[in-house]
C-alpha cells in the first residue's frame, strides 16, 4: 500500500499542475512545481491557506469556487478561465483549464481537494488569433463579396452604359442620317420655296444656295453659287442692303427690310429695284457660320405706290391750281362788268354774280329762286313785241344745246323800268354729251338802245322831213333840165350833175325812210312767182353799165321762187354794190343760184380784200361798218335791211370770207 508520502511523490513526478488542499481553510498540503510555476511561487507555500500563499488572487472566484467544492463535495470544472497572478513581480493574467475534485472519505465527507489545472493562455491566444484571423478572413471574405457586388454592381452599370452607349450610337448614327436627310431637306426646301432665298457661308459670304426664285431675282445663273457675293456681283459693293448682311454675319442679329431700294445690273444697264427681306444668321452651336437671306421683289408694288404718290401729289397740286382758278375765276366773275348766270337744265340760276344781280336788280337768293322764264319778268323782242318762251336764248340753248351770240332782249319789269340785255349763251356739255345746263353772260345794252332809238328817232323825222322838200326839189330839176336844151353846155352839164346827185340824195333818204320801217318791222312783203336769173339778171344791169366789173351768172338759172320780188332786188343789188365797192380791184363777180332740199341758195362772191373773222358776225348789224385800207363811203344799214328782208322771209342769211381771197354773202329763201 502506498503511502500519502508516496502518492504525493507520484504526483509531484506529474506534468499537469497539481494541488491539494486538505482542510476547509484551503490549506496546501502539497503542490508540484507545474502548479508552483503557474502560481508564480516557491514551495514555501505549502502549509499556507490558498489565499496565505497567493494573496493576489483575493478578489477573484477561485476561492470562493474551491470552499464551495468543500463544501459540497461537488467537482468544478471550468476550461479557460482567467486568473490572474503575481509572476516574478509582476501581474499577469493567464488563462487556465482546472478541476477541483473533491476527494471524499467512506462517509462521504471532503476530506481534500484535488486541484488540477493546465496554463491553456497559448491556446486560448492561439484560438483567439486564429478567431481573429478568421475574423479578417471573415471581413475579407466579406470585404471581397462586397467588392463583388460592387464590381458586379459596377459590371451591372457598366453594361447598363454599353447598353446606353450602344443605344446613343444608334442614336448618334439615326441623329446623323436625320441630320443628313434634314439637310438634304433644307436645300430642298430651299430649291422649291416660291420666294426667293440666297444662302451664305462663311465671313466672306460665300454663296451656298441660290434658289430659281432668287436666280430669276438676280438675273444669275447657278455659277454664283460657291463664290463669294461680292465676286460673283461686284455691283452690289456699296449697297446698303449688302452691308447688312454682312453686319448680320458679323452681329448675328437677324434684320429685316421693306421697300428696300437696290441697284442692280441687267444687260449692262444700272436699274433700281425694290425688295423686302429678311436675314437671319446661320448657327452652328451659337457661332454664326452663315447667313440666310429671304427676298421678296416688290419693284412693280413700290414703283406703283411712288406712280400713285405722284399722281396724287400731282392731283393736289393740280386740286390747289384749280382752286386758285376758282378763287381767280370767282374774282373775275365778282368783279366783271358783264352778268354771268349759269343756269342747270331745267333753267333754274345756280349762280348769279354780283354784276348780273345788280342788272337783273335782284339778290342773289331772289335770283337763284327764278328762273329766266318766270312769269315775274317778262321778255319782249327789240320792237318790243313779245318774246316767245321757245325763242328765248337760255330755252334755245338748252334744247339745241347750240351757243347763241349777241341776241339782244327787252326785259320788262312789274315794278321798274324796262331794260335791254344783250344775251350770250353757251351750253354746259356734261360727261355723257348731254346738256346740263347753260351759262350766259349779258350787258345791260339799255343805254345803247335808247341811244340807237333817239337817233332812228331822228334819222326818221329827218328823213321825213327832207322827202317833201326833196321831192319837190326833184321836179324841179326835172323841169329845169327839160327847159334847158341838151346843147346848152355849162348850164346843161350842172343840171345832170344836180340830178345825179339828187337822185343819190333821195336814194338815200329811202333808205333811211327803209331803215326805220325795217328796224319797227313797219314793212309788208307781196310774194309773186318769178324766176329767180332773171332778176338776177335785170338788177345787175347798172354794174354792167358802168364796166368795171363783169358779173357772172352760174347754177339753176330756170328756177322759180315766190318772194316779194321787190324786196329781193333790193338785197340782190345790195350785195353786187357791197361787191363792187369792197373789191374794187378785182374785176370778178359771181353770183350763183343753187337748190337745196327745201331751199334756194343765192350767194354773191367777189375776190376783193375778204372781212376779218371777227367782224364776219357783226356786218348784218345796225350801223355797223367794218374799217377798210380803202376808203368807201356807206352808214352801214345795208346788209341790216337785207338781213331783215330776209328773216322775213323765212330764210337765213350769212358770209364765208377769207382775208385776202374774197367774200361770199349767201341767203337763202325757202322753196314752198
Ligand atoms: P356799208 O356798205 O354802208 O358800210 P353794209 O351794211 O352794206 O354797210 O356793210 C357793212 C360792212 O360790211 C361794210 O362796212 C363792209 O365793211 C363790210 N362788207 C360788206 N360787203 C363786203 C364785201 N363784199 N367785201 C368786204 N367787206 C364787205
Amino acid at each position: 500500500m502506498i503511502t500519502d508520502h508516496g502518492l504525493l511523490q507520484i504526483l509531484s513526478r506529474s506534468k499537469d499542475a497539481t494541488a491539494v488542499y486538505d482542510d476547509e481553510n484551503l490549506r496546501i498540503r502539497f503542490a508540484n512545481d507545474a502548479m508552483l510555476t503557474i502560481w508564480g511561487k516557491n514551495i514555501s507555500v505549502v502549509g499556507k491557506t490558498f489565499e496565505e500563499a497567493i494573496p493576489e488572487i483575493a478578489g477573484q472566484p477561485f476561492g470562493g469556487l474551491l470552499k464551495t467544492v468543500w463544501k459540497t463535495g461537488e467537482t468544478y470544472k471550468a476550461t479557460e478561465m482567467p486568473a490572474t497572478l503575481v509572476i516574478d513581480g509582476e501581474q499577469k493574467t493567464s488563462f487556465f483549464d482546472f478541476e477541483y475534485c473533491a476527494i471524499k472519505n467512506l462517509v462521504g465527507d471532503t476530506i481534500a481537494i484535488l486541484h488540477t489545472a493546465a496554463d491553456v493562455s497559448d491556446r486560448k491566444h492561439a484560438r483567439e488569433q486564429l478567431g481573429i484571423k478568421h475574423i479578417r478572413e471573415q471581413e475579407l471574405m466579406d470585404e471581397l463579396s462586397a467588392s463583388s457586388d460592387r464590381i458586379q454592381r459596377a459590371n451591372d452599370d457598366l453594361s447598363a452604359i454599353n447598353r446606353d452607349l450602344n443605344a446613343s450610337n444608334e442614336n448618334i448614327s439615326r441623329l446623323n442620317t436625320r441630320l443628313l436627310e434634314s439637310e438634304m431637306d433644307f436645300r430642298r426646301l430651299v430649291a422649291q420655296a416660291p420666294v426667293a432665298i440666297l444662302v451664305f457661308r462663311g465671313p466672306e459670304l460665300v454663296i451656298e444656295l441660290a434658289n430659281p426664285p432668287m436666280l430669276e431675282i438676280l438675273h444669275k445663273d447657278a455659277s454664283i453659287v460657291g463664290r463669294p457675293i461680292l465676286d460673283s456681283m461686284p455691283e452690289l459693293r456699296g449697297e446698303p442692303a449688302v452691308a447688312l448682311i454682312f453686319e448680320v454675319y458679323r452681329t448675328g442679329k437677324g434684320s429685316n427690310g421693306y421697300d428696300v431700294p437696290v441697284k442692280m445690273m441687267h444687260h449692262g444697264v444700272t436699274e433700281i429695284r425694290y425688295f423686302n427681306f429678311c436675314y437671319r444668321p446661320l448657327l452652328d452651336n451659337g457661332v454664326v457660320v452663315g447667313v440666310m437671306d429671304l427676298a421678296v421683289e416688290v419693284t412693280d408694288q413700290v414703283l406703283a405706290r411712288m406712280n400713285l404718290e405722284a399722281i396724287i401729289a400731282e392731283k393736289t397740286t393740280l386740286e390747289e391750281n384749280l382752286r386758285a382758278n376758282e378763287r381767280r375765276l370767282q374774282g373775275i366773275l365778282d368783279t366783271m362788268a358783264e352778268g354771268v348766270v349759269i343756269v342747270d337744265h331745267s333753267g333754274r340760276p345756280i349762280y348769279a354774280n354780283p354784276m348780273a344781280q345788280k342788272i337783273m336788280g335782284l339778290s342773289e337768293t331772289q335770283f337763284l329762286d327764278r328762273a329766266y322764264n318766270d312769269t315775274k319778268w317778262q321778255n319782249e323782242r327789240l320792237d318790243g313785241s313779245l318774246l316767245p318762251i321757245e325763242n328765248h336764248p337760255m330755252q334755245v340753248v338748252l334744247q339745241t344745246g347750240m351757243a347763241i351770240y349777241d341776241q339782244e332782249i327787252g326785259v320788262v319789269f312789274p315794278d321798274r323800268e324796262k331794260i335791254f340785255i344783250s344775251v350770250n349763251a353757251a351750253p354746259l356739255i356734261d360727261a355723257h354729251e348731254q346738256v346740263s345746263g347753260c351759262i350766259v353772260t349779258f350787258t345791260d345794252v339799255t343805254n345803247r338802245i335808247k341811244t340807237l332809238r333817239e337817233k332812228d328817232d331822228f334819222i326818221s323825222v329827218a328823213s321825213h322831213e327832207l322827202k317833201t322838200p326833196l321831192t319837190s326839189l326833184k321836179a324841179s330839176l326835172q323841169i329845169l333840165s327839160r327847159l334847158i336844151p341838151a346843147d346848152a353846155g355849162m348850164q346843161a352839164k350842172m343840171v345832170q350833175q344836180a340830178n345825179r346827185s339828187m337822185d343819190k340824195l333821195s336814194d338815200l333818204v329811202n333808205v333811211l325812210l327803209n331803215t326805220n320801217k325795217v328796224s319797227q318791222g313797219q314793212f309788208q312783203i307781196h310774194k309773186t312767182t318769178f324766176i329767180l336769173a332773171d332778176l338776177i339778171s335785170d338788177c345787175c344791169q347798172h354794174v354792167r353799165t358802168t364796166g368795171t366789173h363783169t358779173v357772172r351768172l352760174e347754177g339753176d338759172l330756170q328756177l322759180e321762187i315766190m318772194a316779194d320780188e321787190q324786196l329781193i332786188d333790193q338785197v340782190i343789188v345790195n350785195l353786187v354794190n357791197n361787191a363792187v365797192k369792197y373789191a374794187p380791184d378785182s374785176k370778178d363777180i359771181i353770183i350763183d343760184v343753187r337748190r337745196e332740199t327745201d331751199a334756194v341758195k343765192i350767194s354773191v362772191t367777189d375776190f376783193g380784200p375778204g372781212i376779218p373773222a371777227e367782224k364776219q358776225k357783226h356786218i348784218f348789224d345796225r350801223y355797223y361798218r367794218a374799217e377798210h385800207n380803202i376808203q368807201v363811203s356807206g352808214i352801214g344799214l345795208g346788209l341790216y335791211i337785207c338781213a331783215e328782208i330776209i328773216r322775213k322771209h323765212g330764210g337765213r342769211i350769212g358770209v364765208i370770207s377769207e382775208l385776202g381771197k374774197g367774200s361770199t354773202l349767201w341767203f337763202t329763201l325757202p322753196l314752198i
